[in-house]
């Protein structure tokens, strides 16, 4: 059997990170087994269906790397044939026409409440001679859902789940107004996509049930159905707003690496072993169904960024500067010229230890885009006093007689410190401060080479 999976987002919302951990489950499940991966954009819900919705759905799943292997299937371009199955179904008697008035179904509910019992279609023309219909009533189409025994679905992550068929009422696959209903569309394209494994959150295992019920209708073969757990807040309640960055792209945007995001919803709900950082190769080789968990797991946001911290550090430094070089205007207001590029570049090892994030990472790489007088932060401005400044005054023609290399620089900043009756943190300290504004940057002479003679020379006659 050739291994088919398929990620089915209804563009009504924006994709967050539980149908991003849908998307990456089924992609990994078809590369694990040498199968195919597809998308198929539900979108027959007009009204809330939005173009927005589905471009944030391909940005989202081209920036996790999890293409598609084919152009997505747009759902709603599937409508004729959703009828057609609908009218097979009706022809073979395994469907039927419902004249029920929205009046009379109003009533069956209301009924239903009252009494207590499940609000269910009574089934009232299942058995009934279309011939006697009302004038001027355009029928649904009702599946003839079997009465009696059970249906089960051999779920790949829930097991064996049953439910009793007298539970299951008629349901409408055919709306009066000739429109297919959203479970049947979701049964016809995934047996003409040939989906062998249909793996999705678990708020849909109920629908199987009826989903089943139209695979055997047809009498084709089911597919394997597997049930993944939702995604909560870290305090348990469904995620929201306000738990942070909800959609896919708001990660992108705080500057999360979407292999870190990977990374860290992969973990969330399937564990291997004690491996917390998989290169998405090692997944690949790694996932299968029988490593996901049942219970649903809490989002945690200082994990993905500690994470991410670590994805940062193992990044290459030229994609790196890409990106900072990217956020840099933007997120902090300063132009990037080709020789800022090359410094960034030049110090990315140093930088990229000490930031969590790209966000992170362009805010203390901005000071190599800056021009003089730097702003200062409040701690680095506090270093600056008067003694110190007078301190770099005597400092700066030691600096400006090396080569500025970093064996001369390192050298006349011992010398200098030995000679002034100070440790070397008291020297680089404030000399961080007058080059960076910032109290923390990567090493001071990693970032006096930099920098350059010229821009450093400038940096420190500046606070002087
Ligand atoms: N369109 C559904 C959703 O976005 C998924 C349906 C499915 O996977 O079968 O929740």
């Amino acid at each position: 059997m050739t291994i088919r999976t398929r990620f089915a987002p209804s563009p009504t919302g924006l994709l967050h990170i539980g149908g991003a951990r849908t998307a990456l489950f089924n992609f990994l499940f078809a590369r694990h087994h040498g199968g195919e991966f597809l998308l198929r954009i539900e979108d027959t819900d007009k009204a809330r269906s939005t173009e927005a919705a589905v471009q944030v759905i391909l940005d989202g799943l081209e920036w996790l790397g999890l293409k598609a292997d084919a152009p997505p299937v747009f759902q709603s371009t599937r409508e004729a044939r959703h009828v057609e199955v609908a009218r097979e179904l009706l022809a073979a008697g395994r469907a039927y026409e419902c004249y029920c008035t929205p009046d009379e179904l109003r009533e069956m509910r209301e009924t239903a409440q009252a009494e207590g019992r499940p609000p269910r279609y009574d089934g009232r023309w299942r058995d009934r001679d279309p011939a006697t219909a009302p004038a001027g009533v355009k029928p649904a189409i009702r599946l003839k859902a079997p009465r009696e025994g059970a249906t089960v679905v051999e779920d790949l992550v829930q097991g064996t789940v049953t439910v009793g068929n007298g539970e299951l009422d008629d349901m409408i696959i055919l709306r009066s107004d000739g429109t297919p209903t959203y479970l049947h569309a979701v049964v016809v394209d995934d047996h003409d996509m040939k989906i062998s494994h249909v793996i999705r959150g678990d708020d849909h295992l109920t629908n199987t049930f009826r989903q089943i019920q139209i695979y055997n209708a047809m009498g084709w073969d089911l597919p394997k159905f597997a049930h993944i757990p939702l995604i909560h807040g870290a305090d348990g309640a469904k995620l929201s707003k306000r738990h942070g960055a909800v959609s896919i792209l708001e990660f992108r945007e705080q500057g999360f690496l979407p292999e870190a995001l990977c990374n860290y919803l992969l973990r969330l709900g399937w564990g291997h072993g004690d491996s917390e950082f998989l290169s998405r190769d090692e997944q690949v080789k790694l996932f299968d169904l029988d490593g996901v968990g049942r219970a649903a797991s809490r989002m945690d946001y200082a994990k993905l960024t500690h994470l991410n911290g670590m994805w940062l550090r193992g990044a290459d430094d030229a994609r790196l500067t890409d990106d900072v070089a990217a956020r840099l205007p933007a997120q902090c207001g300063v132009e990037v010229t080709e020789a800022v590029r090359a410094t960034l570049l030049n110090l990315m090892p140093g930088l990229k230890e000490r930031a969590k994030t790209l966000q992170e990472l362009t805010a203390s790489s901005a000071f190599l885009a800056r021009r003089v007088p730097l702003p200062f932060e409040p701690k680095a401005e506090a270093l600056l006093t008067a003694e110190a400044r007078a301190m770099l005054g005597r400092l700066l023609p030691n600096l400006a007689a090396t080569d500025f290399s970093v064996a001369e620089l390192d050298a006349a900043l011992r010398r200098f410190a030995e000679a002034e009756g100070l440790k070397l943190g008291q020297v680089a300290q404030p000399l961080r401060a007058a080059l960076t504004g910032s109290t923390m940057s990567p090493g001071i002479d990693a970032t006096l080479v930099a920098l350059g003679r010229a821009e450093s020379l400038q940096r420190l006659q500046a606070v002087i």
